[in-house]
């Protein structure tokens, strides 16, 4: 597996990079929230994120990275123990913890459970097919591949089939509320995205709804 460990302490991140290297996983350190963030993209089969780094909080980056759309599982180390953080960590994507100190054997079966457990989520709206984690979509034998905004851009639009969905809503579920970059993004994606549908037969069609946003449309 390639496994990104996201870990300040030069001592812990050694040993987790030794220990995942003799599993025979290939593993790529980042000391810090900027160096992760850098890094970070879905091509990870597992992350594996310390919770106190020092230029962030483990738990708030997760957040961003979800929201920006990582799918990745996310194994959260953290040297506190509290319910209560536990619960904090989980609801901001974590889909493990650990709490240090922790016995090697015991991380590398809760990555062998994190990795098994890939959800198969697919979302569907005729003969269209989105699938999150191959990050493409499919109708009858044909595939295209997706970055990562066109996906979260299309599985709004599948997830709210015939309905029209706003450019204010997409761009705040895609980009975020606080998004400042230019204002036609959504369109060029919304673009973007219908030549992916186009490549794929059409299985489904978005359409402009005028002053308002898109629709996808189902024949
Ligand atoms: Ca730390």
């Amino acid at each position: 597996m390639r496994i990104l460990v996201v870990e300040d302490e030069p001592a812990m991140a050694r040993l987790l990079a030794r220990g995942l290297g003799e599993e025979g996983h290939q593993v790529e350190l980042a000391a810090t929230a900027a160096a992760a963030s850098a890094r970070v993209d879905d091509d990870w089969d597992v992350i594996i994120l310390d919770w106190g780094l020092p230029d962030g909080d483990g738990v708030l980056l997760l957040g961003r990275w979800r929201r920006r759309g990582l799918g990745t599982p996310v194994l959260m180390l953290t040297a506190r123990g509290q319910v209560g953080e536990r619960v904090s960590g989980l609801r901001s994507g974590a889909d493990d913890y650990l709490v240090k100190p922790f016995d090697f054997e015991e991380l590398l079966a809760r990555l062998d459970s994190l990795t098994r457990r890939r959800p198969a989520r697919e979302l569907r709206a005729g003969r269209l097919r989105l699938d999150e984690r191959g990050r493409c979509a499919r109708a009858d034998d044909h595939l295209v591949e997706l970055s990562p905004r066109e996906l979260d851009v299309l599985r709004l639009l599948v997830e709210r089939a015939g309905d029209a969905v706003s450019r204010d809503d997409l761009l705040a579920a895609v980009w975020g509320e606080a998004f400042t970059g230019p204002g036609n993004v959504v369109d060029v994606y919304v673009g973007q995205v219908r030549a992916k549908l186009r490549q794929l037969g059409d299985p489904a069609t978005i359409t402009t709804v005028r002053g308002l946003g898109y629709r996808l449309v189902v024949p």
